[in-house]
C-alpha cells in the first residue's frame, strides 16, 4: 500500500489590509483534522475534493487527511498563527509517517509577518522533513504569487486555470493524478518556472475575457505537445507586497528540463507581448451609478473592486452608498459588514425601525459609516449553501449572524457580522431578499461574484472604487516587490 498524506493551509494575504490573520481568526474559521476535512470538502468542488476523488480511484493507496485550514483573505498571517499552523502540519506529518506522497493544498499568496513567502517556507520545511524520495504535489490558486521555492520543493505544482475559479476540482485531480504516476514511476516530472516582471491588473483577470482567454488558449496548445505533463499560468496577487508578486508561468515535462524551459518561456513571452492589454482601469463610482439610474432593464450589477472581500478587505466599504445618497439613487441591494449593528438589531427584533450608522468602521480605507434608516425584515444565522458552481468550488458559507434591512429610501441592506463575499445569490435569498427583484446590486468583489451575478445582470460595471483592493495599484506603497515591474514602471523590459 502507498501512504498519501494531505496537509495544508490556504491564505491570500493582502499586505495593505489592516486586519491581521491572527491565530484566533484561523481557529474561528476552523482548523480541521482527519475526517472533519473529508466531511467539509468531499461534497464540494474545492481542491481537497479533487485530491480525494483521484486518490479514491486507486485500490492500493491509503488516504490520510491530516490537517487543513483556510481563512478568508485579510492582512498577513501573524507570527503566532504561522508557527502554530506550520508546526501542526509538520508534527502530524512527522508522527503519522512515513509517507510515499504528500499533497499540499496551498493558496500560493500567503504572506506572514515571519515569512514573505509562507507557501515557499512550508514547502521547504515539508521537503526537509520527508526527504527527497517522497513525492510532493502542490495545488495552488490562480492568484498564487508562485515562487521558485514552491516549485523547487514539489515534484508537481498545479494552478487553477480559471478566474472566477471554477476548475478547482479538476486542477487538484490533475495534480494528484501526476503525483500517482510519479509514485508508480510512470513519469519523471521536470519543471521550469518563468517569472517575468509583469502584473495583470485585477480587472483583466477574467479568464473568459481577452486578453487572458487568448493567453490561456495558447497555453492549451502548448499543453497538447509531446512530452508535456502540465502547463500553468498564475495571474498572481498584486496586493501581496513580496518579491515573487506577479504573473508566473510553469511547465512540467517528462524528464526533459530543457523542454520545460523552452515552453514556459514561450508562454511567458506571449504574455509579455500582451502587457498593455493586461493593464486596466475601472469605471468611476458616480459614472456607474448614473448609468444604472438611466437603465431600463435590471438588475444592474456594480462590482465594488476596492472592497473585494475575496482579496482581503473588510466588506464594510460605504463609498458606493455615500455616492448614491448624494446623487439620490436608490433601489440598491448590498451586503455590509458591521458586527455591532447586527448585535443591536438582534436585540431589537424583526419589525423594529432603526436609525444607525453602518459600515466604514473596520479601518480608515473604506469610507465613513453611513446613516441607514429602515425596518429590520429578517434575522438569520448567516449560513447558506450554494449548490451551483461557485468561485473556489466552495459550498458552505457563513457570514455570521446577519440582519436584512429595508431602508425608508428603498434600499435592501444585508448587515453581516463577518466580512462577506458576494459569491452566491443564496446569501440574500436566505435573508428573504430576492436579487432578481432589485434594480442595482453592489457585489463586493471583482471576479468571485461573477458566477452568481453575471447570469442575472442586465448590465455590469467594475468600479474604480477606493480600498485595499482597488484596481489602481499606484495607490499603494510597496517595499518588497521587484523593481522594475510592468505596468508600475512602464519602461520595464524583459528578455
Ligand atoms: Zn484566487
Amino acid at each position: 500500500m502507498f501512504r498519501v498524506a494531505i496537509a495544508g493551509f490556504q491564505h491570500e494575504s493582502n499586505s495593505f489590509a489592516k486586519v491581521p490573520a491572527s491565530l484566533d481568526r484561523w481557529k474561528a474559521a476552523g482548523i480541521l483534522h482527519g475526517q472533519e476535512i473529508v466531511n467539509e470538502y468531499e461534497t464540494s468542488t474545492a481542491t481537497i475534493a479533487g485530491m480525494l476523488a483521484r486518490l479514491k480511484k486507486e485500490s492500493d493507496i491509503e488516504i490520510h487527511p491530516l490537517v487543513f485550514t483556510r481563512l478568508m483573505p485579510m492582512g498577513p498571517m501573524t507570527v503566532e498563527a504561522t508557527e502554530h499552523i506550520m508546526d501542526l502540519m509538520l508534527k502530524e506529518l512527522s508522527e503519522k509517517g512515513p509517507w510515499d506522497a504528500v499533497l499540499l493544498p496551498l493558496h500560493g499568496a500567503a504572506v506572514s509577518d515571519k515569512y514573505l513567502d509562507a507557501d515557499g517556507e512550508i514547502s521547504e520545511k515539508v521537503r526537509a522533513l520527508v526527504g527527497n524520495n517522497v513525492v510532493i504535489g502542490t495545488a495552488l490558486d490562480m492568484h498564487a504569487n508562485v515562487s521558485q521555492k514552491v516549485v523547487a520543493n514539489a515534484d508537481i505544482v498545479t494552478v487553477y486555470q480559471t478566474n472566477p475559479h471554477l476548475d478547482t476540482f479538476e486542477q487538484a485531480f490533475h495534480c494528484t493524478d501526476l503525483v500517482i504516476k510519479t509514485l508508480r514511476k510512470e513519469i519523471r516530472p521536470t519543471r521550469c518556472l518563468q517569472m517575468p516582471p509583469l502584473i495583470v491588473n485585477i480587472l483583466q483577470q477574467g479568464t473568459s475575457d481577452e486578453p487572458m482567454a487568448g493567453l490561456l488558449k495558447f497555453a492549451d496548445e502548448v499543453r497538447q505537445r509531446p512530452g508535456v505533463l502540465s502547463i500553468s499560468i498564475s495571474e498572481g496577487y498584486p496586493y501581496a507586497d513580496v518579491p515573487q508578486m506577479g504573473m508566473a508561468f510553469l511547465a512540467i515535462t517528462d524528464n526533459d528540463p530543457a523542454l520545460a524551459e523552452k515552453y514556459s518561456k514561450e508562454i511567458a513571452d506571449f504574455a509579455w507581448s500582451l502587457r498593455v492589454q493586461l493593464n486596466g482601469h475601472g469605471t468611476p463610482i458616480k459614472a456607474a451609478l448614473e448609468e444604472a439610474k438611466k437603465a431600463t432593464a435590471w438588475p444592474v450589477v456594480l462590482f465594488d473592486v476596492g472592497d473585494n472581500v475575496g482579496a482581503g478587505t473588510p466588506g464594510d466599504s460605504t463609498f458606493v452608498l455615500h455616492a448614491a445618497q448624494e446623487m439620490g439613487v436608490t433601489g440598491i441591494m448590498q451586503a455590509l459588514a458591521d458586527p455591532d449593528v447586527v448585535k443591536k438589531c438582534i436585540a431589537l427584533g424583526v419589525g423594529a425601525h432603526i436609525d444607525f450608522l453602518i459600515g466604514g468602521k473596520a479601518d480608515d480605507m473604506h469610507g465613513a459609516p453611513i446613516q441607514i434608516i429602515g425596518t429590520i425584515t429578517a434575522i438569520t444565522d448567516g449560513k447558506y449553501s450554494e449548490p451551483k458552481p461557485s468561485h473556489g468550488g466552495f459550498r458552505f458559507y457563513n457570514d455570521g449572524p446577519s440582519v436584512a434591512i429595508a431602508t425608508d429610501s428603498g434600499n435592501k441592506i444585508l448587515v453581516t457580522s463577518l466580512s462577506a463575499m458576494s459569491s452566491s445569490l443564496e446569501q440574500f435569498r436566505s435573508a428573504g431578499i430576492e436579487p432578481l427583484d432589485q434594480k442595482i446590486i453592489v457585489a463586493k468583489g471583482t471576479h468571485s461574484p461573477r458566477p452568481a451575478y453575471e447570469p442575472i445582470a442586465k448590465k455590469m460595471f467594475w468600479l474604480a472604487s477606493p480600498g485595499a483592493s482597488t484596481a489602481d495599484l499606484t495607490n499603494f506603497t510597496y517595499k518588497n516587490r521587484r523593481v522594475p515591474m510592468y505596468p508600475l514602471e512602464p519602461q520595464t523590459t524583459w528578455s
